[in-house]
């Protein structure tokens, strides 16, 4: 059936700038890492980002090697964009990323100019676009010369394929440093992009602190803690759930590990009257440099129970203290 977006689209999302940028960001944002390979359904794909998008979601984020196999998330990504959302492209704001493993050989990984340039051009023939709005190096490389990934990032904005640039997973220094050559070439460097939630606060660490003062935004991925931090696995590990998938970064034990404290900080999501998964999301939102959380889902209704996160952002100096106390700081 053809898709027209919903008209109210606008009218419930929040939007925030990311870091001293021209660009704002939905609060919540959808990723294609997990659901969107050819070993998922592309329908299930396809009604996912139709409740985004008609929630006022207009950031999809997406990389070389998402799927299984790698490659086929941006596949479906241009199939489903192709049909849906080409009316709608500039009130898109797309991503990807290059840095890890994608095609065999010395070329095809890490940080080199020549893995970044032909990555993108192979990512922009997949999803079908001309352009992605940013385009960010997915990981630091340490035997290449910053000056070489940074340098790559500038002339594939100068060659009009990405508007902005990010870069991911960089510790604070290693980030001040891509964010001063970045200047010099005067490059808009916009978006970090590291894994945030209440099981992973290393960006509490330094690194929000080195954005603020480089005006740059962070971008909360993995903020759920891969489904953990929600309510499906208080009573086991339910079939069909990431924990359960061979295929999958998130393996049981970790789950069986952390279970005494998803039942005390689901306790105090009940008596905010919110779930818990709410209360993850917007307890990543109370950090002013974070422009937006960036979801998975594997359901359109996930995803909108998710956006309800949005109904109550605000925390009490006791609910901060009594979650910090369960995690830790
Ligand atoms: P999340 O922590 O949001 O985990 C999403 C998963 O949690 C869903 O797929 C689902 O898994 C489960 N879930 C979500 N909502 C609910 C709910 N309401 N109730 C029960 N279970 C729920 O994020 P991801 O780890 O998926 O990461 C999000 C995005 O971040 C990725 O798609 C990618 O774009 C980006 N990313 C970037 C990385 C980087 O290095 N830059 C690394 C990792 C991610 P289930 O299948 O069990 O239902």
């Amino acid at each position: 059936k053809e898709y027209k977006a919903n008209e109210q689209r606008y009218n419930s999302m929040t939007y925030k700038r990311t870091g001293k940028s021209g660009v704002l960001l939905p609060a919540i944002s959808i990723g294609l890492w997990h659901n969107f390979g050819f070993v998922d359904s592309l329908q299930n794909g396809r009604e996912i980002l139709r409740a985004a998008f008609d929630a006022g979601i207009t950031h999809f984020d997406l990389a070389n090697n998402y799927g299984p196999p790698y490659g086929s998330a941006e596949d479906n990504f241009g199939t489903i964009f192709k049909n849906d959302f080409k009316q709608y492209r500039d009130e898109l704001f797309i991503a990807t990323k290059a840095g890890f493993d994608m095609w065999p050989g010395p070329y095809g990984n890490l940080g080199s100019r020549k893995y970044l340039i032909a990555s993108l051009d192979q990512s922009l023939k997949r999803m079908g676009l001309d352009y992605v709005d940013i385009f960010y190096h997915h990981r630091p490389d340490p035997d290449t010369p910053l000056e070489e990934t940074m340098g790559a990032l500038a002339d594939i904005v100068r060659q009009g394929k990405a508007l902005y640039v990010g870069i991911s997973n960089y510790q604070p220094e290693e980030t001040q440093k891509a964010a001063s050559i970045l200047k010099q070439l005067n490059v808009p460097f916009i978006l970090h992009q590291a894994r945030y939630s209440m099981f992973d606060r290393w960006v509490e660490n330094g690194l929000l602190d080195t954005l603020e003062d480089n005006g740059v935004g962070c971008i909360a991925f993995s903020p759920l803690a891969q489904g953990m931090l929600t309510d499906k696995y208080l009573n086991g590990i339910p079939e069909g759930s990431r924990a359960a998938k061979s295929l999958s970064y998130l393996n049981s034990e970790t789950v069986e590990s952390n279970i005494k404290k998803v039942q005390a900080l689901n306790k105090i999501a009940e008596q905010r009257g919110q779930k818990l998964s709410q209360m993850a999301i917007a307890w990543i939102l109370r950090k002013p440099q974070v422009a937006s959380v960036l979801l998975g889902a594997s359901s359109a209704n996930q995803l909108k129970e998710n956006l309800k996160a949005l109904d109550n952002l605000q925390f009490s100096e006791e609910e901060l203290q009594t979650i910090e106390s369960i995690v830790g700081v």
